[in-house]
């Protein structure tokens, strides 16, 4: 199966990401909240995942041989929006060259 990352804009997914992990949002209420606050959901599936491009590298226990996020870690980086947004100003202006 194959899991994508549920932030907007982020194109992760383990297919051609192979080397990334993908984290389920946490049980936890509270801590919930705060994914989806980041991510901007209004509503949330037990089955969605942030990659771990969106945490702080000291979040992230261990990768192997199975990824584990540290209890209550928030996601606070949207670094991918930001690249994606350059490729489609660049995408933008290729198509009007
Ligand atoms: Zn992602």
């Amino acid at each position: 199966m194959v899991v994508h990352c549920n932030l907007q804009n982020c194109e992760s997914n383990s297919k051609y990401h192979r080397n990334l992990s993908f984290f389920r949002v946490p049980t936890d209420l509270e801590t919930r909240q705060k994914w989806a606050d980041f991510a901007g959901w209004k509503k949330i599936s037990n089955y969605f995942t942030l990659c771990e491009n969106h945490f702080d590298r000291h979040d992230i226990l261990k990768k192997y041989p199975r990824a584990l996020l540290r209890k209550r870690a928030i996601p606070r980086i949207k670094r991918a929006i930001e690249i994606s947004g350059i490729l489609h100003c660049i995408i933008y202006f290729l198509s009007f060259a």
